[in-house]
């Protein structure tokens, strides 16, 4: 992958990292340290990470390498509840062991093609909620609510 990104097939090889993080993160949809999150101000649950996704705003940046703090790589990814209230998910390299190569793979990519990381990452968002909201019935999910 790492060797992908340096051949200079920029937009390949930015498919190939996003598709390799989407599958990762499709590896957490259900993991016990972070669902189901339920809303603190509106009560509703969020029963897997596609459904956050699909059910929730992205903000400004709104997934960020946090960087590490013992140790420990954080993640963070912040998006609003429908009822306003920011609800923020935390991935550390204990739920996703690939997350540190993921970032940077994405820091490499954002320096072959000149843009800026946050581009890069805006750009994943993009093709990740796009993917979610093929595979997950969202508006289904959301009459259930
Ligand atoms: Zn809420």
């Amino acid at each position: 992958m790492v060797e992908a990104a340096e051949s200079g097939a920029s937009n390949k090889s930015c498919d190939l990292i996003f598709d390799y993080f989407i599958q990762q993160l499709s590896l957490i949809n259900n993991h016990k340290n972070l669902f189901p999150k339920k809303c603190r101000t509106c009560g509703k649950d969020y029963e897997n990470l596609y459904h956050y996704i699909c059910d929730t705003e992205a903000k400004a940046q709104s997934i960020q390498d946090a960087g590490e703090i013992m140790g420990k790589s954080f993640t963070m990814i912040y998006r609003n509840c429908s009822c306003g209230n920011t609800l923020v998910i935390t991935i550390t390299d204990e739920i996703m062991p690939e997350i540190k190569l993921v970032w940077k793979t994405l820091r490499n990519q954002a320096e072959i093609s000149g843009k800026p990381l946050k581009e890069i990452v805006a750009s994943f968002l993009e093709e990740w909620e796009n993917e979610i909201h093929g595979q997950y019935n969202c508006l289904e999910r959301r009459e259930r609510f």
